[in-house]
């Protein structure tokens, strides 16, 4: 059986090096050629010797994740559809990564889990429930692959957003792993002020990542949702498990940088937390914060949720920014391919093209 390199950090490709009777540092020079040149056919990697590419010929395994379906938007974004490896005993599972160009950067969505288990009920990847966890590989393959499919659209900055589907806080160790090649300057290279990692509001994975070493932390954003305990636990069972008080004394001693503020998202769900009185709850909440604040109009999908109207949205934000604090309203893109905030579950159906379907369930 082929040995799965993609994924793997320095050390275990050093080691790997080691394990075949080769110096060490022939460890470094592919994970320079893998993550930095991007390079995935051994034949390419001229700083190894031809033995060594002949080895990596016969018994490793490069290759980036493969792509079932991509869905160009009208907007720019593509949507990928990335069948997982079947595993025996498991459900077949895939998982979705949206690229998204715009004139001066490049953002990219990647999933950190198949499925969900959190939960939300404003989000159709929870309607799957949570079918695996993504390995190291898969998470950063997502990255590399959309990397390589818009090569020629590439711009000089590139953000990655952990923001499809899964809570990257429940799949601690390999998101950290990904993480750790994504924002290692002799791996791919990102500045941690370009990585954002969404969570749900997993008290004890924020604190854990506190603890991480700076260079290692991506920027934090949560998804906040509600201006209440009882509004966010309608629409947020994990609310009941770690509450806002307990949510929001973890973001107090999170050790932000000196550039860095904490994101909160807020899905605007017409109608259910978009009135004048959760906009001032939301500002009391935060004060104390050194935060900003992103509003998503509610998307439409499969869920029974209403867009807010023009003047909520305009409400809502006025409200904020006058109180002082930054908040930005975000339309999400890729809206007619379903590649929006909380809609990663949809497939278009293949027998009758434009109709979208549940995947995976
Ligand atoms: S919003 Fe995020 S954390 Fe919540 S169910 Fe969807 S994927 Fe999971």
């Amino acid at each position: 059986m082929r040995v799965e390199l993609l994924g793997k950090s320095l050390d275990e490709l050093r080691e790997w090096m080691v394990s075949c009777g080769e110096p060490a540092y022939r460890g470094g020079q592919l994970y320079q050629a893998l993550y930095a040149q991007r390079l995935f056919d051994p034949a390419a990697m001229t700083s190894l010797p031809q033995a060594v590419r002949e080895r990596l010929k016969e018994q490793a395994s490069l290759a980036l994740p493969k792509i079932a379906r991509s869905y160009a938007s009208a907007d720019g974004s593509i949507r990928y559809l990335v069948p997982l490896e079947e595993r025996e005993g498991e459900r077949a599972a895939t998982i979705e990564t949206v690229f998204m160009p715009s004139e001066k950067r490049q953002t990219i969505c990647i999933s950190t889990q198949a499925g969900c288990a959190v939960d939300c009920h404003f989000c159709l990847t929870a309607t799957l429930g949570l079918i695996r966890n993504l390995t190291a590989g898969e998470i950063v393959g997502q990255i590399l692959l959309a990397l390589v499919e818009n090569h020629q659209r590439l711009t000089p900055q590139t953000n990655v957003v952990l923001m499809g589907q899964g809570e990257p806080l429940l799949n601690y160790e390999r998101v950290m792993a990904a993480l750790g090649i994504l924002l290692d300057p002799q791996g791919m290279g990102l500045s941690p002020k370009h990585v954002t990692l969404s969570t749900s509001g997993i008290v004890p994975g924020i604190d854990r990542l506190a603890g991480e070493p700076p260079k290692r932390r991506p920027k934090l954003a949560i998804s906040l949702n509600a201006s209440s305990d009882p509004q966010r636990d309608e629409i947020m069972p994990i609310n009941k498990k770690y509450p806002l008080e307990k949510l929001l004394d973890a973001c107090r001693r999170y050790p932000l940088r000196p550039w860095e503020q904490l994101t909160f998202e807020y899905v605007l769900l017409g109608g259910f937390n978009d009135t004048t009185e959760d906009a001032r709850r939301v500002v009391r909440l935060l004060a104390p914060l050194r935060a900003k604040v992103n509003l998503i109009p509610w998307n439409p999908g499969a869920l029974p949720y209403a867009q807010p109207t023009a003047e909520r949205i305009e409400g809502f934000r006025r409200i904020m920014a006058e109180k002082g604090l930054p908040v930005f309203v975000r339309y999400s893109r890729g809206q007619d391919v379903f590649a929006a905030c909380g809609q990663l579950a949809l497939v278009e159906s293949i027998s009758s093209p434009g109709t979208w379907q549940q995947i995976s369930v």
